[in-house]
């Protein structure tokens, strides 16, 4: 059996995801725009789905959007938000360490748009100080952006702080929150998070790839990315995946009551990983957040590049993720933000567990790591 320890990356859909999608595919297969039976019931699944995702946001299922993915949903909210909130107003602030899907739209704004972008670094262990935050953003600033927990490092950042404060003190200015890997994992209530928006992915969670889902509070005005049919209340165009977005639906409702468990899982099986990871002189560990999700460890393997112990580790059949993004010499831009010297940033691995991992999984994960550095060291 493989050890698969990339959950941050993508995960395994769950039985009641796979059975929703294929009940979708083979019975009801209708058109939910059609006006006949089939279309109903289609419709139905997804009012269905809408529903559990607004149930594990704590809102009105009316302000969830289902989409393509966390991508398509970044996106909309980020150039959305600037067509209709950044004619007056121009800046942005952001953390440093936001994924792709956030921080390219970003880009595009500051360098083709003329937009003021403001990037708040992390401290070394890879948490965004909210007072850095908080003295960046003024009456120019029409959107602030901070995810809830990092996928590379799983640093928690304050991010219930740093939005009340900003609409407090600035009620018109947008809060965006990509929560894709905090959702279902940390509790992320949408009125507790003065969020405006909220953005989450379905294989993150146990269901399928290729859907994510929105929160837009309502009054908030974000102009969709794709015009057509009038899908979504006219908010995401395209007819509907009703698949994937039952399979997201599924899956979220079955985690639901288990979040608290599998949270005090998770947590026991990180302890014991980072026990073992001390053992090990050679290994540094670079998720050192006071605030921590336990789903992520990312460390450095001393000398051995990522994708060589990688490799070596998929060779003993354990699957983890390098910790940097891109491969090819260019460092991870999460470490490299957090000061973490390039030697560690080349070395570095993340391991993202799952519901199901066990702690013998880490034993064969240490055991191959232990393999790996001895074998590649010596090569070295
Ligand atoms: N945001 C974060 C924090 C992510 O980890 C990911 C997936 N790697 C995304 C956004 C993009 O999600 P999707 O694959 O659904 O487009």
């Amino acid at each position: 059996m493989p050890v698969y320890l990339d959950n941050a990356a993508t995960t395994r859909p769950c039985e009641p995801a796979v059975s929703a999608v294929f009940q979708c595919m083979v019975e009801d297969y209708g058109n939910p725009s059609s006006l006949h039976k089939l279309g109903i019931t289609a419709e139905q699944h997804i009012e269905n789905a809408r529903k559990a995702i607004a149930a594990a946001l704590v809102c009105d299922p009316q302000c969830i959007t289902f989409t393509s993915g966390a991508t398509e949903c970044n996106n909309t909210a980020i150039l959305g938000a600037a067509e209709n909130y950044g004619r007056r107003k121009k800046k942005i602030v952001v953390s440093a360490i936001e994924h792709p899907s956030v921080s390219e739209p970003i880009k595009f704004l500051e360098e083709k748009k003329g937009f003021e972008v403001v990037r708040i670094k992390p401290s070394r262990n890879g948490e965004i100080s909210d007072e850095d935050f908080l003295a960046a953003v003024d009456d120019n600033t029409f959107l602030v952006s901070c995810m809830t927990v990092n996928n590379e490092t799983g640093s928690i950042q304050p991010v219930r702080k740093i939005f009340s404060y900003v609409k407090r003190n600035f009620p018109e200015c947008i809060t965006h929150c990509d929560a894709v890997q905090g959702f279902m994992k940390i509790p992320i209530r949408s009125a507790e998070l003065f969020a405006d928006i909220i953005v989450v992915s379905g294989h993150k969670v146990h269901a399928v790839k290729g859907v994510g889902a929105m929160f837009v509070k309502k009054g908030i005005r974000i102009p969709p990315l794709l015009m057509g049919g009038g899908q979504e209340r006219g908010k995401r165009s395209g007819t509907e995946s009703v698949p994937l977005i039952a399979g997201f639906g599924a899956a979220v409702r079955a985690l639901i009551p288990t979040m608290p468990v599998a949270h005090e899982n998770a947590e026991k099986i990180t302890a014991y990983l980072l026990k073992k990871l001390a053992k090990l002189e050679y290994v540094t560990v670079n998720s050192t957040a006071e605030n921590s999700s336990p789903y992520i460890t990312n460390f450095s393997v001393d000398g051995i590049r990522s994708e060589i112990m990688l490799h070596f580790l998929e060779s003993k059949d354990v699957y983890v993720s390098s910790g940097s993004a891109c491969s090819k010499g260019a460092h991870s831009s999460v470490l490299t933000a957090m000061g973490i010297p390039d030697r560690l940033a080349d070395s570095a691995i993340r391991v993202s567990i799952g519901r199901t991992t066990t702690m013998g999984e880490i034993d064969a994960l240490i055991t191959a790591l232990q393999e790996g550095y001895q074998s590649l060291a010596k090569s070295k």
